[in-house]
Parts: C-alpha cells; structure tokens; sequence
C-alpha cells in the first residue's frame, strides 16, 4: 500500500477525487541530496500534489509543479508522468529557518518573489503552462487558488508531509448539464468539503487511501476503481543527454571538450551519469576526431 494512487466516485453525483499515498518513493528522491527539514517536506507536498494533478489529465506526457523564487530556497520541482513516475529536485542556500521547520510553511515563507508553475507536457502535442503568485500559506491553498482562476473546477486539496512519507487528498465538483443540477443535492459540495477539511496532517500521511475515505466520508456512497501504482522514475537517458549537446551546438560543445574530455554529464534527479567522448560527441554534428 506504500506508494500509490486511489481514484475515488461518489455514485451517482458528479464529484470524484483522488488519494495519494508516497513513502519508498519520497525516501529515494530525499536520499539523493543533503536536503534541510523544510525542504524535505515541501518536496513530499509537492511530489503528492504533482501526482494528484497528474491524475486529473487525460494526455500521455508529464505535468509538472515548480517553484521559483530570489530568496534561499532558489527553486524546487516534482513531477508525475502517465506512468505513475515520479521525480523531484530542489536548490537552495543554507538558512537556519530550513532546518528547524516541521511544516513546508517555513520553506514557502523564505520564497522572495516566489511563483508557481504548473506545467503539463504531453508526449505529442502542446505544451501549457500555468502561472500563480505564491500569496498563500500552503502549498495547497495556492492550488487551490489556480483550480480558481484557471480551470473553474470547483476543487480542494490537502497535502502533508514528513520526511518519512506524504500524503494528499484531491476532491472536485465536475462541471454538470442544468438537468444534472436539478438532481444534485445542494448541500453536496459544501458538505463534502467541509469534512475534507476536517483531515488532519498526521493522518494523512500515515493512514491508507481507504481508512481515510471512510474517515473522512462514510455517510456517502463512495465508489473505488482499482488503484494505480507511484513509483520513483527518472526519464534521463543518453540519448536525451545527447539531444542537450546538440541544442548547445558544436561550438559549445568543443569549447567543453577543451575543459572536459570526456564530457561528463550528471542527472542530478536520480545521480545517473553520462559519459561522451569526444567522437561520441563530435560524432553528434557529423564529425570525426582526426
Ligand atoms: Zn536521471
């Protein structure tokens, strides 16, 4: 049950949600780098709601949360593809705020200028952006606030984190036809938000997708498809590095070659490397070494 995603329906009205549960993904990513407490757990708040965006696209591709800001915490991303794969990074400076914190609150507040992307990347087609001033004191109040602005799906979300394991609760009003409304108990949003509400961190983060449905909406007849499985995964790969050095172009590339031969390259999501000699990678532009 650690890592994975739980569809849920209330039969016969139009709300449907998602729970998110991460733990050996969340202790793979935050075993790659030296991260403070703040970070530690605002990248599990982010790597949840990623995952709980993910599930609301119908595209093959990736969607991805990020945040950047001037301040110490320079910025921090995670991601989820149609695979269930997830990935995350942060870059910050040493702050004695970071270290102390129990919340991702502390993180959010070190931000200087901080905004919030949402970006959605299909493997075919285009891509879209969303952009949010960070003006909340959670990260999921601030995602809230794009479901507001954007989408105009009515939606919460709640996120928690440690740096054990994360856990995230999305739940939306889909938009309905005006003989749909008629059938729709008009208490049913505002009720059923009100007990989202209600979740507390702790058990979010430490109780299975099901205990927390009942918990949460038990008087409800809530629906359940067969759950998805999370899974740390990273989409690095050679050819991909290969693609990098041909976008810098030849020039560059042999100005590194004087520097660094062979070129190596690192992918700092999941400490992969890559190495290109210089036929590799002259041989990118059609050259050889004489
Ligand atoms: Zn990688």
């Amino acid at each position: 049950m650690s890592d994975i995603r739980q569809r849920f329906y209330i039969y016969d009205c139009p709300v449907r949600g998602e729970v998110v549960h991460l733990k050996q993904a969340l202790k793979t990513i935050l075993a790659q780098r030296d991260y403070p407490q703040a970070i530690k757990v605002l990248l599990g708040e982010m790597l949840v709601a990623s995952s709980l965006l993910a599930s609301t696209l119908k595209i093959k591709g990736r969607l991805s949360i990020q945040i950047q800001s001037t301040g110490t915490l320079k910025w921090a991303m995670a991601e989820c593809n149609h695979l269930g794969e997830v990935r995350a990074l942060a870059e910050f400076e040493q702050d004695p705020r970071f270290v102390e914190a129990v919340d991702s609150s502390v993180a959010l507040s070190s931000l200087v200028g901080g905004v919030l992307f949402i970006n959605i990347e299909p493997d075919v087609g285009e891509r879209y952006q969303g952009i949010v001033p960070l003006e909340h004191a959670t990260l999921a109040q601030c995602l809230v606030q794009y479901y507001d602005l954007s989408a105009q799906i009515p939606t919460r979300i709640v996120l928690a984190s440690s740096e054990e394991s994360a856990g995230g609760l999305l739940i939306q009003l889909l938009p309905r036809t005006e003989e749909e409304q008629e059938s729709v108990d008009s208490d049913l949003w505002p009720r059923l938000t009100m007990l989202t509400e209600t979740l507390k961190a702790e058990e979010l983060i430490s109780l299975p997708a099901q205990e927390i449905l009942y918990r949460l909406y038990n008087e409800e007849d809530v629906r359940l498809p067969d759950s998805e499985v999370l899974s740390f995964g990273c989409t690095c790969s050679k050819q991909r590095c290969a693609n990098a050095l041909i976008q810098i172009g030849e020039e560059a590339v042999k100005e590194t070659l004087l520097e660094q031969n062979p070129i190596e390259m690192h992918c700092q999501f999941c400490n992969s490397r890559y190495t290109f000699s210089a036929e590799e990678a002259l041989g990118l532009f059609g050259r050889h070494v004489s």
